[in-house]
C-alpha cells in the first residue's frame, strides 16, 4: 500500500465505485467471477456428443446459452440468485467456448487479420504463433491503474499480470517490443499451467488476472482453457489492442469482468502509417469497445502521442464521448509516451513522434477531455 496509496483513495470517487461496481464485487469475493457462472450454465449433453457437433451447431448452442447466461448473471448481480443454488451441467457454456476456440485455431480467425492458417498443425499466421501459448513473464503489477491494484477492503496486492508474447498490431513505437515482436520468447504454457499461475497470483493477493502482452488475443484457446481448471474466484481482465474478431468477442463477453482496452489512433491513415497496417483500425476497435462496454466494466487507455493531438487524441476522445457511453466508462489519458523501438532507431522516418508529448499538448488534451465530460482524473 505504501507504494500506491491511490489504490485506497481512488475508491472514494463515486464514479469509480459506480462504474466498476461489478469488478469491485468480484475482487472482494462478494460476487462470483463471470467464468464461474459460465460453469453453471449449460446443457445436460455428454461432452462427447457436443464434440461431435459441427461448428455451426456449436455456435447455435453457444449463442442460446450465452443469452441464458446473461439472465443468470443479472439475477446474481441483483442478489435474487446465488451460484450455490445452481447445478453444474455436464457440458457448460465455458467448455463450449473452449471447444469453439479449438475449432477456430484450425483456421485461425482469433483476430481481424483472419489468417485462416491451421495453427493446431503448427502453421503460423501474422502473429507468428502456432498452437502453443508463450508467457514472457508474470507478476503482481503495481504500475497499473489504481483500481486494478486492490483496495476497497482488498489487500493492495497489485494486478496479477500475465504477459503473452507476440502481437497482431505491431506499432513502430512499441513500448514493449521485446515481448511483442519476438513470439518465440518466453516459456510455453498449457491451460493447466496457466491456471496454476493464475491461482498463485490470486492466492498471493492479486486483485485480478490481467491478460496482456504483446497481445492476449492469439492465445485465446489457452486462456479460456485455463478458466476450466481454475477453482478460485478472481476478476478476469482483458488488456488488449482490441483487434479481436467478432467470434472472439462472442467467446470473451461472458468471461471477462473488466476490460482495459487501448484506443490509440483516431483515424486509419495514422494507424496505417504507425503500425504494420492492413486493417480497418478505427472501425474494428470502436465496434469492439461498444460490444465490451455492453458486457462489462471498462477503463479505456489512450496514449497521447506528440503531434497527434488533433488527428488522434481529440478524435478518440470524441468517439468515447459521442459513440460510447461516456457516463459508464473511465478513461486513462496516458502521458508516458516516449520514442522506442523503430522510432528510437530511425527517428528521421517518424519525426512527428520522435519526442515526448509536451506539457502544452498534455494540457490541451486534459482540457478537451474535461469539456467533453469524460471522467479521467481519478485514473490518469
Ligand atoms: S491470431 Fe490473428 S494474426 Fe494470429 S494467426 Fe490468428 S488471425 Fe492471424
Amino acid at each position: 500500500m505504501w507504494l500506491r496509496p491511490d489504490a485506497i483513495t481512488v475508491w472514494r470517487h463515486p464514479e469509480v465505485r459506480e462504474r466498476l461496481a461489478w469488478y469491485r464485487a468480484v475482487m472482494l469475493d462478494e460476487k462470483p467471477a463471470k467464468f464461474r457462472i459460465c460453469k453453471h450454465v449449460g446443457v445436460d449433453e455428454e461432452p462427447e456428443a457436443v464434440r461431435a457437433m459441427s461448428e455451426s451447431e456449436l455456435w447455435g448452442l453457444h449463442d442460446k446459452l450465452s443469452r441464458e447466461f446473461k439472465q443468470v448473471k443479472a439475477r446474481i448481480e441483483d442478489g435474487s440468485l446465488s451460484l450455490e443454488e445452481l447445478e453444474k451441467p455436464r457440458t457448460s457454456l465455458l467448455s463450449l467456448k473452449v471447444e469453439l476456440a479449438k475449432r477456430m485455431l484450425r483456421a485461425c480467425r482469433f483476430c481481424v487479420r483472419r489468417c485462416g492458417v491451421n495453427r493446431a498443425e503448427g502453421e503460423k499466421g501474422f502473429c507468428g504463433l502456432g498452437q502453443e501459448a508463450r508467457v514472457s513473464t508474470f507478476f503482481h503489477h503495481f504500475g497499473e491503474e489504481a483500481p486494478l491494484l486492490g483496495g476497497a477492503g482488498h489487500p493492495v496486492g497489485g494486478s496479477g499480470t500475465i504477459f503473452f508474447t507476440s502481437c497482431n498490431l505491431r506499432c513502430c513505437f512499441c513500448q514493449n517490443y521485446d515481448i511483442s515482436f519476438y513470439p518465440e520468447n518466453g516459456v510455453v504454457v498449457d491451460a493447466r499451467k496457466l491456471a496454476a499461475i493464475e491461482a498463485e497470483l490470486r492466492r498471493e493477493g492479486a486483485a485480478n488476472i490481467n491478460f496482456v502482452g504483446g497481445e492476449p488475443t492469439p492465445n485465446l484457446h489457452v486462456i479460456l482453457g485455463s478458466m476450466e481448471y481454475l477453482e478460485l474466484n478472481v476478476p478476469m481482465l482483458w488488456n488488449s489492442n482490441m483487434l479481436c474478431s467478432e467470434e472472439t468477442m462472442k467467446l470473451l463477453v461472458d468471461v471477462i469482468d473488466i476490460w482495459l482496452p487501448d484506443f490509440k489512433f483516431g483515424n486509419n491513415e495514422c494507424a496505417e502509417r504507425l503500425t504494420s497496417g492492413g486493417i480497418d483500425y478505427v472501425g474494428t476497435v470502436l465496434k469492439n469497445h461498444k460490444v465490451a462496454l455492453e458486457n462489462g466494466d471498462m477503463i479505456i487507455r489512450h496514449l497521447v502521442m506528440p503531434s497527434h493531438i488533433e488527428c488522434c487524441t481529440k478524435r478518440v476522445l470524441d468517439m468515447i464521448a459521442n459513440e460510447l457511453d461516456k457516463d459508464r466508462v473511465l478513461v486513462n489519458i496516458m502521458g508516458q509516451y516516449r520514442p522506442m523501438h523503430y522510432v528510437a532507431r530511425w527517428p528521421e522516418k517518424w519525426p512527428d513522434i520522435a519526442r515526448r508529448p509536451s506539457s502544452q499538448e498534455m494540457h490541451e488534451t486534459f482540457e478537451y477531455a474535461r469539456q467533453l465530460g469524460i471522467v479521467f482524473e481519478p485514473i490518469s
